[in-house]
């Protein structure tokens, strides 16, 4: 028995690849999702910001993502992507190899956070990144910026917005005197030393504790992670070029430099928001699909050559 060739097969079952499967379902596609499982946002009890959507839990903006692409015929698969040889032929964890004639890859990033005891516990919950997800809900609240690598003190400055009460904790951060200027300057304090944890009591994140004792009491920390995508070498085993930052270029479409292959969401730009995410993976399926219009047209001219050329009268 010949194996199923789909139009498209999606990497990657998050906002991004689940809009793109909508759409391609709709545009009466054989499209396969196949998904791992652990969405960026898994550990968060709320997505903000997402017009008409604002509050929900991530996995409710999912299972019902899930339920309308199924109801266009879409397949979901729960497993992971090991391996995609051109032609395409992916493989799966499971043991699957499903053919398909483009791809779309929307495997998401991965935050890298640093080993200070306390940070994984609370990622997600009251040790946080994205003021624009979070910043209303710690409005006025004492919060905490811990310096850790470039950028930390735009952090600082920009979480500023949402609250008087900001700290900036040095940590491992080689601070200017220019930055610590702008700091002072906008009302920010600048706290020196490593940080050793922070301070959790009764399931709460209550401050944040320095090497050499003193405890600072917050109620949220902010902290810019380092982001790798997930599954790139997916990416650049297909030949995709990637940027200096190590993500894959891709034009306003997702288009990457490889023919045939797509990205769309964070697995291109760490930054992306869950709508805008899913505003790329929308962006890619109508120009896959329109990609494969022009294939198929190609195809049934050299069909009709082959035939003889003739037209059937109308
Ligand atoms: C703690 C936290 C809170 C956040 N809160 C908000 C918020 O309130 N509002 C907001 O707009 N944004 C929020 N974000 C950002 C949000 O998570 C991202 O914008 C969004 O998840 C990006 O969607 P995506 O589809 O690109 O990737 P993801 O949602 O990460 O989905 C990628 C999917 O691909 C799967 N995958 C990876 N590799 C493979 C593979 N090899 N094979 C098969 N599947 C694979 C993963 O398991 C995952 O299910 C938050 C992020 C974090 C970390």
């Amino acid at each position: 028995m010949e194996a199923t060739v789909y139009d498209v097969v999606v990497v990657g079952g998050g906002p991004a690849g689940l809009s793109a499967a909508l759409v391609l379902g709709r545009a009466r596609r054989r499209v396969a999702v196949v998904d791992a499982g652990a969405p960026r946002n898994a550990p968060a009890a709320h997505m903000q910001g997402f017009l008409s959507r604002d509050g929900m839990p991530p996995a409710g903006l999912l299972a019902a993502g899930r339920a309308e692409v199924a109801g266009y015929g879409v397949e979901l698969a729960e497993d992971q992507v090991v391996g995609i040889e051109a032609g395409f032929f992916v493989r799966l964890a499971g043991g699957r190899v499903l053919k398909a004639r483009r791809i779309l890859v929307a495997t998401g990033v991965r935050d890298e956070l640093p080993e200070i005891p306390g940070v994984r516990q609370r990622w997600g919950r009251d040790l946080l990144h994205c003021p624009y997800c979070h910043g209303w809900e710690v409005r006025d609240k004492p919060i905490g910026v811990l310096g850790t690598q470039p950028g930390s003190v735009q952090h600082a400055l920009l979480v500023r917005q949402w609250s008087d009460d900001v700290v900036f904790f040095v940590h491992t951060y080689d601070l200017t005197s220019a930055e610590r200027v702008q700091l002072e300057a906008r009302g920010v304090r600048v706290v020196s030393g490593e940080v050793a944890r922070l301070v959790v009591e009764a399931d709460r994140l209550t401050g944040v504790e320095l090497a050499d004792g003193r405890v600072i009491p917050r109620t949220a920390v902010f902290i810019r992670p380092g982001n790798v995508p997930q599954a790139g070498g997916l990416l650049t085993g297909l030949g995709c070029e990637v940027n200096e930052a190590g993500f894959v270029t891709v034009d306003a479409t997702g288009r990457t430099s490889a023919f045939g292959v797509w990205a769309a969401g964070n697995v291109v730009d760490p930054r992306a928001q869950v709508i805008t995410s899913a505003g790329a993976g929308s962006a890619a399926a109508i120009a896959i699909n329109a990609d494969l219009v022009q294939e198929d047209v190609e195809r049934a001219v050299e069909d009709h050559d082959a035939a003889g050329g003739v037209f059937s009268a109308a």
